[in-house]
Order: C-alpha cells, then structure tokens, then sequence
C-alpha cells in the first residue's frame, strides 16, 4: 500500500488541491482533498504534479516505429508500449483497411495478445467497409462492399475481442451490417463516410454509437446539411471521436464539438501511426506508404494519413492550446473512452474501487510516471 500525496488530483468533479489517494495492490482505495490522515503507509510527495486517470484510447495504429496491421505480435506488443510510456494505460488496437486475409491474420494475432495485456482492451477495425469516396489513407483496393459474409470472416477471427468496427452505413448493405454489428454486442463507428445527415441519424437510430474522428474524412458539416458530424453531435447516444493536435481539427472546432455534446460524449483518440514518437521520415500504415513531417503524416499527394499524436499530448494541447478545463480534458481523455468501451467500472477515473491506472503529469503537463493496475510502468514516483 502507498499514498500519492501533495498532488493536484484530477477527479470526474474537481481538480483536488492538494489532495491525495491511497493505492492497495492494484486498486485506488482511497482519494481526499488536503493532507492525508492517519497514513500507515509509503508516502510519495509529489510536489504538486497533476494525478490522471490512465487514458483510454479508442483509435491507435501504431507508435516508435510499430504497427498494429501486422501479424507480428512483437510489433504490436512495441506500439502498445509506446503509447503506455504516454499514459495509454487502455487501448483498442486499431487496424487499417488491408486485404481480407491479411485483416483476418492480425485480428487473430491481437486476440492472442488481449488475453496476456489486460491494457489490451480489443480490435477496432477501421475498414474494409468504407466508402471509397472518403477512404483518406485507406488502400482503395481492400476496400469492400459490405458483406456478411466478410464481416462474419473478421468476427470470427477476434473470438470476440472485436470492438468497434467503423463502417461507412449509406453504402449499399450498409445498414445490415450495423444491424449485424449491433447484434453481436460489438460497436458500430460511423466513418470514411458520405452519409447525409438522414442516412447518419438512422445508423445512429439503429444503434451504432460512435462517430469516427468527427469532422474528418465524412461529408462536411452544412448549416443546410449537416452531414454525419451534425448527426453524431446531435444524438444524446453517440460518442463522438476527436484529433485533437492542432492541425486535423481547429481549436475552434474541438471548442465547438466540446460545448455542443459535452466532455461526456467526446473521445480525444490519437489515430496514431507507427510515426508517432520517431523523427520524420517514411513510414507504412499497414500496406499503405506514408510520409512524416512536422508532426503530420501524409500520402505523398498530402492526403492526412493519421497522426503523431500520444494520449498525453492531446491532454497538453486541450489544457494549453484550446483552453479547456483540465477535468473536462481528462474526461475526454479517459473516462468517456472507458465508458464507451463498458469498462467505466474498473478504469478511466479516478475513485476508490477503481484500478490504479494513473498518470502522473509535471507541472508542464509532461508524463513523469505511469502506473497501470498500481504497478509504475514508466517512470519512476519520488
Ligand atoms: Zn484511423
């Protein structure tokens, strides 16, 4: 048992200032505000440093070189520990669209992997079922027409660890896909898509409860048509997906996006590919080449092909760049991700019962240490 004290505690509610929490074994079993009382335990005096949840990517393809597209399981397991240096304590392993086979090959090597990382939440798979009118970075090749008979190839393959599969709903079979998906207990993400704001909503009405990335590749939002983002914003079920790193959203559009659904249904995600965390150079994004530069990555005509992104830094530029408040950051950073995922009651917050997954932030908003089910991960408490 030990105690975090003289820490700015971020909370659901309050930043507590200071304040404190006690970690036994894997699991935070106490929080307060002020100095702690009647301690019989390690104290660790942090200084000040901020104290988050452990945040909950919904949407990670890759970091320090690796790729989740991939049936190398040593390649995959490097990405994931990538991002947790970053403070990712939960992650999806998000694959991008590639043939079938290869598809079917990676969600299998990950289904191995999610049985031995309990950081390892599950499969999103971004494809085969997009529109080829707004497949960004995706090979235009693998993409598919819905089919059952596919999606049930993939489901298959996951031996149930499939969690999001985001699809276009207005391509022909579309729908039933949805439908299929909605059954299966499995989340349907509306993205790479042209639906009309009609065709959005009766995805949405049909249960699927995700936005992939808002606002990116999805027909533009309209006053007179407001397309699937209006859509996702508009329906109290949907959670909406957001790249926040200054350059795939403009601030304004995050503060827009925040004020219109609420922290509670906003997912920062990093859309991260193998890029993130290297310098500049040439990557591939699954069976896709790539170029970074400056933070962005790119096809060689410009099209955004993903991001750099690591979950601290969408933390870092929400609080410092956008201005939002840091409990609304952390929200959206963790704890809606984690409700998404139907994993709210064990992580993405900070309470007593839940899993010590937490990030310790400088004053700077830099990571100093990570603890994933109270063990340190990264870093080191002083
Ligand atoms: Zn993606």
């Amino acid at each position: 048992m030990f105690v975090l004290a003289n820490a700015r505690v971020v909370t659901p509610r309050r930043v507590l200032d200071p304040g404190w929490l006690t970690v036994a074994g894997a699991r935070i079993v106490a929080v307060g505000a002020g100095d702690p009382s009647n301690v019989d335990a390690v104290v660790h005096d942090l200084g000040g440093r901020h104290v988050l949840p452990g945040f909950v990517d919904l949407h990670m393809h890759g970091g320090g070189g690796a790729q989740i597209t991939t049936d190398d399981p040593d390649e995959i397991g490097t990405a994931i520990a990538f991002h947790r240096r970053h403070g990712t304590t939960s992650t999806l392993a998000s694959l991008v669209t590639d043939e079938l086979d290869r598809m079917a090959a990676a969600v299998r090597t990950i289904a191995g992997l999610v049985h031995e990382d309990p950081g390892l939440v599950g499969v999103h798979l971004e494809g085969p079922f997009l529109n080829p009118a707004k497949r960004g970075s995706h090979h235009r090749e693998h993409l598919l027409a819905p089919s059952r008979t596919a999606l049930r190839h993939l489901l298959d393959a996951g031996a149930g660890t499939i969690r999001v599969v985001t699809l276009a709903p207005e391509l022909p079979g579309g729908m039933d896909l949805v439908h299929e998906l909605v059954g299966a207990g499995v989340i349907a993400a509306v993205g790479h898509t042209e639906a009309t704001f009609d065709e959005a909503r009766a995805a949405f009405a049909a249960g699927a409860r995700l936005a992939t990335h808002l606002f990116n590749a999805m027909r533009q939002f309209h006053h007179r048509d407001p397309g699937p983002a209006g859509a996702a914003l508009a329906d109290d079920a949907v959670t909406c997906e957001l790249i926040n790193d200054g350059f795939h959203v403009h601030p304004a559009g995050i503060r827009i996006a925040l004020a219109a659904a609420g922290p509670e249904r906003i997912a920062f995600i990093t859309d991260a590919t193998p890029a993130a965390g290297m310098t500049d150079g040439e990557f591939r994004l699954g069976p896709v080449p790539v170029l970074a530069r400056d933070g962005r990555v790119t096809l060689a005509d410009g099209t955004i092909a993903g991001s750099t992104l690591t979950m601290d830094a969408t933390v870092r530029h929400a609080v410092r760049c956008v201005g939002i408040p840091i409990v609304d950051a952390a929200i959206a950073a963790a704890t809606t991700p984690a409700t998404v995922l139907g994993i709210a009651d064990r992580t993405g917050s900070i309470r007593p019962g839940k899993d010590a997954d937490l990030v310790i932030l400088s004053d700077r908003l830099r990571v100093d240490a990570v603890l994933a089910r109270g063990a340190v991960v990264h870093g080191t408490l002083p």
